[in-house]
């Protein structure tokens, strides 16, 4: 029936072989454009005029905006089109990070100072008459991520491509990311983010990249020539896989790398039987489902839900991807058993590891290679991340769901299961409970597929993403798998952040100070380099200038917050911050009920107290998922509590609580630099890593925090008196749990207090918190037993923020101290000791 070209790929015509004068011109505009004013000027008003089709009557700050990022593009085109083009020439192993969430935010302020263009920029554009920072306002984030996984990923991308390696991203292109947050009443409310809406200079649409994914149909069973029994998947429904690429440049080297997220389009033949039977409206509706896969982001962070949609989105990404590495794969000739030697694979979480299904499935049943040789390969090619030992975002999904839509797979996994308990019965004979609890297959009714035991079974290393955490992760859910395969295949790898867009860019001012202080920006690529600020600590000058600068940042955000809030802050207050997901493991509920006890505390204090009092901003931003009733219900008791603190002129000079709407990452650069306190106070053995706590300290911040997740190593790193710990540790929260629920414990008396404060109806209706309040029955994550730890801590925070020169000398030591955690520094630690690859700088001649 088709009446297309296949979708298979590219077309085969013979190479084009430019005739010499074609091939001179050719190579003159394949060079990168030079970056002098004029050249930039030229170039905008090219994009101008001849891409956006604007003339100059009609250019507005928007149009401005989308010619210089065309602009900017243009310089990424021919850094990415060089980089690839030394990497299939040199043909490296390289690594391929698979993740269904890409955090990026906004692109054109990264980009320019990654290709180290921002002066120039700044220059042409104010010469054309438009300003670089209003331009860089009109960007609107890329949102294809819910969080601190999402972000991550995008914050492995810039280190990748900043080291040299050779990397790809693969992931999905939603048409609607993450939704917005907005506040009607003082309750969250969604709308959709369609960020697409005015095109998107950073993408390149590669119609010519394309693969069918099946989904449905049956398997056939056959006897191939040599006698062999095997298996066929066919039938079902195709959908075709369109590439979207999306370059990832370096700072400060011609490499940029490549993020490739896949679209779905419906395939081309169009069911001309239903058609013919006047059945049109039928015809076009399944060409819309398949529109569909890649239209929305699922929001829920840390929390599994199961629908048919998202088991639908993790296959067609695993196929497309799958697809696309073995292309390119082939090209070389090289056999089959040298997979593993060219690729490695990293699973961002669960979410793809039908990666693993899918390999075996073609690797046996269009490749024919033996079962055995076939798990060999796919065993030594992936690597997969936990980010999470809580039980109720661990994915597991019904078998009859898989068995519908992907019937081949199902067979795989339940065979892949068998031999692998087979060995597990080997080594430890009729342990039945054993069994039961290392299979993939949940049983029930009905049965599910635990997607975490199968990503460890098909991986050769499985991380977790701090000490803390990578210790959880071999003594809880994988403490059967570390006696099975050994603890050496259950490493850490701390997580960082990239301090390119973490500093660099949030930070303009705090970064130039440090590039005076070491003599250049090589630090920015080296962050250990950052420890010889400590000399700095007790230099009052440096001192005044580091907080000069931090002053400046709250400036910003104080304007910020009056244009989205109404509400103004005074900048000489403390600002103490906590975004982040909204999550009752996060415990924002503590942080909001230790605000109601301070403003109780202010309402009964005398003038004189009240002078001493050392005046305070509360921040609050994040996103609960839109079916967490708990998590929004928090977010309405924050507003309600904002409205009522914020209009009391008794002690309005003293507390001031704000709750700023959508956080996401052009939020978080203007409000990170700006705190003097943030808060990560998540239950212990609850946080796997958190990478926003590494943002803060960077930017010379303090943390008041739990000890848990990568706040233990940022503890290590920066010394005791710099951070302010407080609660329960890990290793007490099951007894604690234990006690509280059958020996009667009273709660925390002054946890009391504020519950009876929010019932007398102070902050309106104290009904609708009733279901919240009641959370403290049980009281899962420990706020009663923590809370006046909490307290006294907030005190510790006080006492110290009155000393201006011994906080500026903690900020400053705490910041110096950071190095550890650039993602730099993570992708080492991975490419080294996970993924054997070495950096593969692009070399002039590719240039
Ligand atoms: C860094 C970051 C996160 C992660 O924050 P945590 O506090 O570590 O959970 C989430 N969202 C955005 C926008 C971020 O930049």
């Amino acid at each position: 029936m088709s009446r297309s070209r296949s979708h298979t790929g590219p077309s085969h015509s013979p190479a084009w072989a430019p005739p010499a004068a074609a091939e001179q011109i050719w190579n003159e505009f394949s060079k990168e454009e030079s970056t002098d004013e004029a050249t930039i000027q030229k170039s905008f008003i090219r994009h101008a005029t001849k891409t956006l089709a604007r003339s100059s009557y009609n250019m507005d700050q928007f149009a401005a905006y989308q010619a210089t990022a065309h602009s900017v593009r243009d310089h990424l085109i021919d850094r990415w089109n060089a980089t690839q083009h030394c990497h299939s020439v040199k043909d490296p192993k390289r690594v391929y990070y698979m993740s269904l969430e890409f955090l990026i935010g906004r692109t054109l302020d990264n980009a320019l100072l990654n290709l180290n263009l921002k002066d120039h920029y700044k220059r042409a554009i104010g010469g054309i008459g438009f300003t670089i920072e209003d331009l860089v306002d009109e960007e609107v984030d890329a949102a294809l991520g819910n969080g601190g996984l999402g972000r991550l990923a995008a914050c492995f991308m810039d280190s990748l491509a900043t080291l040299d390696y050779p990397a790809w991203g693969y992931g999905i292109r939603y048409e609607y990311g993450i939704f917005q947050q907005k506040l009607v009443d003082g309750y969250q409310t969604e709308y959709p983010d369609y960020w697409l809406t005015f095109g998107n200079p950073w993408e390149i649409q590669r119609l010519d990249v394309s693969y069918d994914v099946r989904f449905r149909g049956y398997v056939e069973k056959y006897v191939d020539v040599s006698g062999q029994t095997r298996y066929r998947w066919e039938g079902g429904e195709k959908v075709v896989a369109v590439a979207n690429d999306y370059p990832i440049p370096g700072f400060q080297t011609k490499n940029c790398i490549n993020i490739r997220l896949w679209s779905s389009k419906p395939k081309k033949e169009f069911d001309f039987a239903s058609f013919n039977e006047g059945n049109y409206d039928k015809s076009v509706e399944e060409q819309k489902a398949a529109e569909n896969i890649t239209s929305v982001l699922y929001p829920n962070d840390n929390h599994m839900v199961g629908k048919v949609l998202r088991l639908k989105q993790q296959y067609f990404f695993v196929s497309a991807t799958l697809q696309d590495i073995i292309r390119r794969f082939k090209k070389t000739s090289r056999p089959w058993s040298e997979f593993p030697q060219q690729v490695s694979i990293q699973l961002n979480d669960t979410h793809p590891t039908l990666s693993i299904v899918e390999l075996q499935r073609i690797l046996i049943d269009e490749e024919g290679l033996t079962w055995d040789e076939a798990w060999d390969i796919v065993t030594h090619t992936y690597s997969y991340t936990n980010h999470t030992v809580l039980p109720e975002a661990l994915e597991k999904w019904a078998v009859p769901l898989i068995s519908d839509l992907l019937p081949r797979h199902m067979m795989i996994i339940f065979e892949l299961n068998l031999y692998f308990l087979q060995r597990v019965e080997k080594l430890f004979p009729g342990d039945r409970d054993r069994l039961r609890r290392m299979s993939v297959i949940e049983e029930g009714h009905p049965q599910y597929v635990r997607m975490a035991h199968l990503a460890a079974i098909g991986s050769h290393h499985v991380n977790g993403v701090a000490e803390l955490h990578s210790e959880l992760v071999k003594t809880t859910i994988f403490a059967d798998f570390v006696e099975f395969f050994g603890k050496e295949k259950f490493v850490n790898v701390t997580n960082g952040v990239t301090p390119r867009r973490w500093l660099h860019q949030a930070n303009p001012g705090l970064s130039t100070l440090i590039s005076e202080k070491l003599g250049g920006t090589a630090w920015l690529k080296d962050l250990s380099q950052l420890d010889k600020i400590k000399a700095f600590a007790d230099d009052v000058g440096f001192q005044n200038r580091f907080m000069d600068i931090k002053y400046k940042n709250k400036i910003r955000l104080a304007e910020y917050v009056k244009d989205v809030t109404g509400v103004t802050l005074s900048p000489d207050a403390l600002f103490d911050v906590q975004c982040k997901r909204l999550h009752e493991y996060k415990r924002q509920h503590m942080n909001i009920f230790g605000v109601i006890h301070r403003y109780e505390k202010l309402k009964s204090m005398s003038k004189a107290e009240l002078e001493k009092v050392v005046p305070r901003v509360v921040i609050f931003a994040g996103k609960a998922a839109p079916g967490y009733y708990t998590a929004k219900l928090i977010i309405k008791l924050i507003t309600s509590v904002a409205n009522v603190v914020n209009a009391d002129p008794q002690t309005s000079e003293y507390l001031k609580l704000i709750f700023i709407p959508n956080y996401n990452v052009s939020v978080a650069e203007i409000l990170i630099p700006a705190s003097d306190l943030s808060q990560h106070i998540s239950t212990a053995g609850t946080e796997a890593s958190g990478t926003s706590n590494m943002k803060f300290v960077l930017n010379g911040g303090l943390i008041l925090g739990t000890v848990d997740g990568a706040n233990i190593e940022i503890g290590e790193e920066v010394g005791k008196d710099n951070i302010f710990f407080f609660g329960a540790l890990t290793a007490e929260v099951e007894d604690i749990r234990h006690h509280q629920m059958y020996h009667n414990v009273a709660m925390d008396a002054k946890l009391q207090g504020v519950i009876k404060s929010i019932q007398s109806g102070r902050y309106g209706d104290s009904v609708i918190f009733e279901p919240l309040l009641g959370t403290l029955r049980s009281d899962y994550y420990l706020l009663s037993k923590d809370f006046t730890p909490y307290l006294e801590a907030m005190e510790r925070v006080d006492a110290a923020f009155k000393n201006k020169s011994a906080w500026a000398k903690k900020c400053i030591t705490a910041a110096a101290s950071m190095g550890k955690f650039s993602s730099d520094r993570s992708i080492q630690d991975y490419a080294k000791r996970i993924w054997k690859i070495t950096p593969v700088p692009t070399t002039e001649e590719f240039a």
